[in-house]
């Protein structure tokens, strides 16, 4: 049956049953429906009194707005509220485990929080003369040393906005090496089947075709056929290291001796370092350029915490071509190199306007100093270990994608288990929202059908990880009991139901169009 709750909102598109009893309101347990802070309205009314101006009442030469300006006057209690009530609609990791894999959603430290809204961190400007913020260019400065330390890469081009911006950043840079070298015919990447999105759609963004490697029975690299794909046409190839299906590519030092041995350059997405940190240095592998998402590895938050950082380390082949600006130190404190001569001349360019995000590399520089060398490996050993004991713990009524052996920093099922059941992997995902857990990844990688990528990260004890655990084992039980109508309609008790996800991303709606705003003399 299909609904509307008292804002119109769909309720239940296309479900099978009513499994909970619809409220009268739209509101579920304590928590209020919301509309729109436009439908909301309040044209006729401010949340503050601003006093008369003390000026002509039209010195603009008759160019005064007389259209209503369509902004809601809402009062402080409304605004506050509407923001709440917003904000408790969705999962957030201050709630519970959020387990999407391939993510790193780890706990965001409220020191990081603390420290980022330092006056002389966040009250900065781009363009004050350097003389000003020499405290935020050490900061920035501090973080490169360490993230070059701890990849053993002799560079990094901190501008880049995000992992999928790092990925630009880095075949922009090793474009830029192929023709400085007379290499500009090498037109091709190549990626494995189980790749992340972003990495084919940037090397064709770039520019390049880009060729799929094949992958072995055990979830790798298969090494055969990259090297029946390797050769004088190729640029790059991009490797994702734990990969996605959460395992460590064994062959990685092959893997880059056969890209180098063609005159390829190797970068590695680095999306998945959390597993690692400590314990591996990409440089050591061979790689020569690899982004390090912030806001995975270095607890700074996805999203709501403005812009993200995605800073890309480099090889000595490629650190001539990095973009600018960069912050270098001398007998007169730090300064930015900005131009495009002298030891900048061969840099490909800019990725960004200014340096930063300074909110960001605050963030992640406070969770490395407040872990020490030590830690961060402890990091990455306890990050491997949660998605073990999660692997052991529910491999007995769940199918493990790669049964053989321990995974990374993330434990991958497909969706063999739920043959027979009637249950999918989407169905199972949508339950998880009834009992209290954002989804896991799903149908990601492609590889692996049905796909459940879990990803516990390092800041789960074990007593959160034992009631998510408990939850996905009542829920397999369930499911293979036949109780089928739990799943295809779940879920039930969230605030909105099953969305038709294809026509919200082919149709958007991405404005709101008011019916009637009263006209200005009237507010
Ligand atoms: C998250 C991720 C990316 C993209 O990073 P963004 O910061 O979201 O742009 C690329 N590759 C992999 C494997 C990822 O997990």
């Amino acid at each position: 049956m299909s609904s509307t709750n008292s804002v119109g909102r769909p309720t239940a598109p296309g479900q099978t049953n009513d499994y909970v009893h619809p409220t009268l309101t739209g509101a579920r347990g304590l928590l209020q429906d919301e509309a729109l802070i436009f439908e909301l309205g309040g044209w006729d009314k401010t949340g503050v009194d601003i006093p008369d101006a003390d000026r002509p009442a039209d010195d603009l030469d008759g160019l005064l707005r007389t259209d209503p300006i369509g902004l809601p006057g809402l009062s402080e209690p409304e605004a506050v509220r509407h923001y709440v009530r917003l904000s408790q609609k969705n999962h957030a990791i201050d709630l519970a485990l959020y387990p999407l894999g391939s993510c790193t959603m780890k706990h965001n430290p409220r020191l990081n929080e603390k420290m980022a809204r330092l006056d002389g961190f966040a009250d900065i400007h781009p363009l004050q003369p350097v003389s000003t913020v020499q405290g935020a260019l050490a900061l920035i400065d501090r973080l490169a040393h360490w993230l070059k330390t701890l990849t053993g890469m002799p560079a990094v081009a901190m501008t880049p906005k995000a992992g999928a911006h790092g990925e630009l950043c880095g075949l922009l840079t090793i474009r830029a090496a192929h023709e400085a070298n007379g290499q500009g015919h090498r037109k091709t990447v190549l990626v494995p089947t189980s790749a992340h999105g972003t990495n084919p759609a940037t090397a064709a963004f770039v520019g390049y075709s880009v060729v799929e490697i094949a992958q072995t029975e055990d979830g790798r690299v298969n090494l055969a056929d990259l090297e029946a794909k390797l050769g004088d046409h190729v640029a790059a190839i991009m490797v994702t290291n734990p990969n996605t299906c959460g395992l460590f590519e064994r062959d990685v030092v092959e893997i880059a001796r056969l890209t180098h041995a063609v005159g390829a350059y190797f970068y590695c997405d680095g999306a998945n370092f959390n597993a690692i940190v400590g314990r591996v240095r990409p440089g050591d592998l061979g790689v020569d350029a690899m982004h390090i998402n912030l806001h995975k590895t270095f607890s700074t938050p996805h999203g709501g915490g403005g812009p993200g950082a995605g800073p890309v380390v480099l090889s000595a082949a490629l650190a001539p071509f990095a973009p600018a600006p960069w912050v270098v130190s001398g007998a007169d404190g730090f300064r930015l190199v900005e131009d495009q001569t002298g030891a900048a001349a061969a840099a490909f360019g800019r990725m960004s306007a200014f340096h930063g995000q300074m909110g960001m590399f605050v963030r992640a520089y406070a969770y490395m100093r407040s872990h020490g060398a030590d830690g961060l490996r402890q990091v990455a050993e306890d990050a491997v270990l949660n998605a073990n004991y999660i692997k052991a713990r529910l491999g007995d009524v769940m199918s493990p994608a790669f049964p053989d052996g321990p995974c990374m920093h993330e434990a991958l099922f497909d969706d063999h288990w739920l043959e027979g059941t009637g249950v999918t992997t989407l169905d199972f995902a949508k339950a998880m929202i009834d009992e209290g857990f954002h989804p896991m990844t799903m149908y990601f990688p492609l590889v692996v059908h049905g796909a459940m990528l879990i990803e516990p990260t390092e800041t789960e004890s074990k007593q959160e990880l034992d009631r998510f655990i408990g939850a996905l084992r009542a829920m397999a039980g369930a499911a293979k009991a036949g109780d089928v109508d739990r799943f295809k309609g779940a879920p039930f008790h969230a605030p909105l139901r099953r969305l038709d996800e294809t026509l919200a991303a082919r149709k958007p709606k991405l404005r709101w169009r008011p019916e009637t705003i009263p006209p200005l003399a009237a507010q």
